[in-house]
């Protein structure tokens, strides 16, 4: 199927002249003196707007990724690049998006503000895509879908070749939302941009670079794409303190790779740990930094642990899931806790 972006675009969209800011026309002179934006010229080190166009950072996310920064559109983290993904796309009323419960919950919140209704293809009992099913729904004014690999909250990678014909068969922008991709050993789907002109990568600092606080989230995506995101987006969308923080994070990615390691390796411990609590009858197999985990008696489990200090995310009530608890992996020393308290749960309350 030979998919044009242009007719997925929505029309006003593309007619849209981006807000310009006079800095964008200042190529750097003699003097700068800027008396243009209305700022406030005595120096709090915050008296500036930020960069709109956070050049400096993408070029370090660039070089990174080893993806050129007109490919790079960044977020108010991920959950801003969803928001502008289905406003670029679906038109109010008329178009839909289309997800795979069980999956993460802002896909289908920020396509109802914006009046889309959601197709649900459940994943299979064994957590796969149905992939018949999925593309049996092209063509229906499905713009948008969205994909979440590795899952939240099942925590698996969904097969490269289920993906492949996903990519191929839609005739629509296919979202793969890698949030938790660094924690996996799989490869990330933004090696192959150049074979999908409908893919759209999103990935996040806010997970394994541990600063969910600045929020900022990233959209990998072809030059045109880039772009009309980048048209519609809020001028300053990503404030100072943010492009400061992430830049330096950036610039000490020994920092990262050490707690990366930690969290892998504190995860994998946690998957043996749990196996011989006899509380915890599954634990299903993770890519992410959590891990999603059938007990006998989930409420009771969750009211326990939130007793003793520690919350955990019950997901019970979606499908496929359950008396699941998703638990994310803490530091060392808040596991050791989480696995005793586990351990004693038995003789307390007789799960
Ligand atoms: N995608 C997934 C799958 C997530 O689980 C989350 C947050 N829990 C996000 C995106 C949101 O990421 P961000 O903090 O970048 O908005």
């Amino acid at each position: 199927m030979k998919i044009n972006i242009e007719d997925l675009l929505r029309d006003n969209i593309k007619k849209i002249v981006p807000y310009s800011t006079a800095r964008d026309e200042y190529k750097g002179a003699k003097v700068d003196i800027f008396l243009d934006a209305n700022e406030n010229p005595f120096d709090t080190s915050l008296n500036r707007y930020p960069d709109p166009h956070q050049i400096k950072l993408k070029e370090k996310i660039s070089e990174i990724q080893g993806i050129p920064k007109e490919n790079i559109f960044l977020g108010n983290g991920s959950d801003e690049v969803i928001d502008l993904i289905i406003r670029a796309f679906c038109r109010p009323g008329i178009d839909k998006i289309m997800i795979h419960p069980p999956t993460y919950g802002m896909y289908q919140v920020a396509a109802q503000t914006n009046d889309n209704d959601v197709i649900k293809v459940n994943l299979t009992n064994n957590f796969r895509l149905n992939v018949d099913e999925i593309l049996s729904h092209a063509n229906e004014n499905l713009k948008v879908f969205f994909v979440c690999s590795p899952n939240n909250p099942t925590g698996n990678t969904f097969d490269v070749k289920d993906i492949e014909r996903i990519l191929s068969g839609l005739n629509s922008i296919v979202v793969i939302d890698e949030a938790y991709i660094n924690f996996s050993d799989k490869a990330s789907w933004t090696k192959r941009l150049n074979e999908f002109p409908n893919l759209i990568v999103m990935q996040t600092l806010s997970k394994a670079w541990g600063l969910a606080g600045i929020r900022l989230g990233m959209g990998f995506a072809s030059e045109r794409i880039v772009e009309v995101l980048s048209r519609i987006k809020l001028p300053y969308n990503l404030n100072v303190l943010t492009q400061q923080t992430a830049l330096n994070a950036l610039n000490n990615i020994e920092i990262y790779e050490q707690n990366l390691a930690i969290l892998k390796s504190e995860r994998n411990k946690l998957v043996s740990e749990f196996s011989e609590i006899p509380a915890i009858q599954k634990v299903f197999p993770s890519d992410g930094n959590y891990l999603l985990c059938k007990f006998k008696d989930a409420n009771k489990t969750y009211n326990y642990l939130m007793n003793k200090g520690i919350i955990v995310r019950n997901r019970s009530n979606q499908l496929h899931c359950e008396n699941c608890l998703r638990i994310t992996t803490g530091t060392p020393e808040e596991n050791i806790v989480l696995v005793k308290y586990l351990r004693e749960m038995n003789l307390e309350i007789g799960n």
